[in-house]
């Protein structure tokens, strides 16, 4: 274990990529190598009663990891060893600080791939997708980080460890502490080991792009697409605004298609003849469109997708929602979210895992300036009150963390909240988790 309280050391942790900036610093930071060394931190904090914050990669868009004067850092990163990959049974064993992409590079050589895949897999950790309940590209199809976990290893707060879940694909005995777990954005129990589920690699992928005179014209072929009962493993939405931010930053020239962009993906046998459907149903609704079986081109089309938010950023400090509504709804959504821009100034951005449901308005504002307070936060809360008007919620994948916290209580009601503070109280009497986050 390292003990750092340098100033460096403490800056370099204090918060993620939310744009949160905290007022004071953690007092320290704990670089845990090894599982003794998270409980030996956790039973001093206990002792101490100083709250710990649990850090992964930090790229989490919710403050969730970020820390202040007064808290403690417990930086996992370290523990980065893919311990077994079980072929057979379909299973990894990892560590929490393994980077997603990494394990999913593992997992290939083995004709196998770890579903859960977010923007961010090059840069976030199975720990923190874990804590976050992360989804990603391909969740339209093969389902979140929750869907992929079979078991935990945890540390409690008082130190003590506790499995959870099984290796086994099925199981039902007890209460599923795992899907507790699995979300709770570093709250109820520091997460150091995970069984994972792996799936068999699709022998064949289909990719299609397509082009829209307008972001609720290709919201609304994303919702036809659905309800054609097709299936695709990625269904992508990217708007103008972001299509223009992903042009300066990579030199291509995909504004010039249209205002919109939806990018799918078909996979398993019968890809090809699957996006060919996808191509009839959005075809009334695009202005062009085009499909490929050339992995290249398919890995062109799905980088530009991704680097959508990274592109943003080049433009200003953003703001990255994360509401999600029923499917049914996204056009409704879209709409509403243009709507709320014009209304207040704000410049939003709209990128959206449009096979979930789940929307990312980004606000994007001038370099320095806050997007926690003035007409940024007023949009912010605008796309909240829309969502859940629409029947949907505030978070489908970045987590309540600290900026949503304020909000909660409006889509939960008051018994439900009751009960999880409750809960939370059952895993960490002494409320030294991550306080203020989450719940
Ligand atoms: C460019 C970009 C694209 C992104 N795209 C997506 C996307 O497509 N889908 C998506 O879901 N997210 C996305 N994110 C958000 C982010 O990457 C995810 O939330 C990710 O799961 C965070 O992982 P992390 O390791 O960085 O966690 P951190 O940011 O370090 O922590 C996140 C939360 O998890 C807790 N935590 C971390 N590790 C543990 C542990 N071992 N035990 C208990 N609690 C822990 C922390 O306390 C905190 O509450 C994106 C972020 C960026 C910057």
């Amino acid at each position: 274990m390292r003990l750092l309280e340098d100033r460096a050391a403490r800056e370099a942790v204090a918060t993620d990529r939310s744009g949160h900036r905290p007022d004071t610093l953690p007092d320290a930071v704990v670089r845990a190598r090894n599982v003794d060394d998270v409980v030996e931190t956790l039973r001093w904090a206990s002792a101490h009663r100083t709250p710990v914050v649990t850090r992964g990669a930090g790229s989490g868009l919710a403050a969730g990891s970020s820390a202040h004067a007064g808290q403690v850092v417990l930086d996992v990163s370290g523990m980065d060893r893919i311990v077994e990959i079980r072929p057979d049974d379909q299973v990894a064993v990892v560590e929490p600080g393994v980077l997603t992409a990494d394990l999913d590079a593992a997992a290939g050589e083995h004709g196998l791939f770890y579903a859960p895949d977010p923007a961010s897999a090059a840069i976030s950790s199975i720990g923190g997708n874990i804590a976050t309940n992360a989804g990603g590209l391909r969740c339209a199809k093969y389902g979140v980080t929750r869907d992929a976990v079979l078991g935990l290893d945890l540390v409690l707060a008082d130190g003590r460890r506790v499995a959870t879940g099984r290796q086994t694909v099925k199981g039902v005995a007890g209460y599923d502490l795992t899907s507790l777990v699995v979300g709770s954005e570093g709250t109820l129990a520091v997460v150091v080991g995970a069984t994972l589920r792996l799936r068999p690699k699709p022998l064949e992928t289909a990719t299609l792009a397509a082009h829209f005179d307008d972001v609720v014209a290709a919201a609304a072929a994303a919702a036809a697409i659905t309800s054609a009962r097709l299936q695709p493993s990625v269904l992508e939405l990217v708007d103008a605004v972001t299509l223009e931010a992903v042009d300066a930053a990579r030199g291509s020239s995909l504004r010039s298609l249209g205002a919109a962009a939806l990018v799918v993906q078909c996979d398993g046998r019968g890809a090809l003849a699957e996006i060919e459907a996808v191509g009839q149903v959005v075809a009334p609704f695009a202005t062009t469109w085009r499909a490929t079986t050339d992995p290249v081109e398919a890995e062109e089309l799905l980088a530009a997708r991704r680097a959508g938010l990274p592109a943003l950023e080049a433009t200003g400090d953003v703001f990255i929602e994360d509401v999600a509504v029923p499917r049914s709804k996204l056009a409704e959504a879209v709409a509403g979210i243009q709507a709320i821009s014009a209304r207040t100034g704000v410049r939003i951005a709209t990128i959206a895992h449009a096979g979930d449901g789940n929307l990312h308005p980004i606000v994007v504002v001038e370099r320095g300036a806050t997007v926690t307070e003035g007409p940024p936060w007023e949009a912010a809360c605008a796309v909240f009150d829309l969502a859940l008007r629409l029947g949907g919620t505030l978070t489908g994948e970045h987590g309540v963390g600290l900026l949503k916290r304020t909000w909660l209580r409006a889509e939960l009601g008051e018994d439900s909240l009751d009960l999880q503070h409750r809960i939370k109280a059952v895993f960490d009497p002494l409320g030294i988790l991550n306080p203020g986050k989450g719940i």
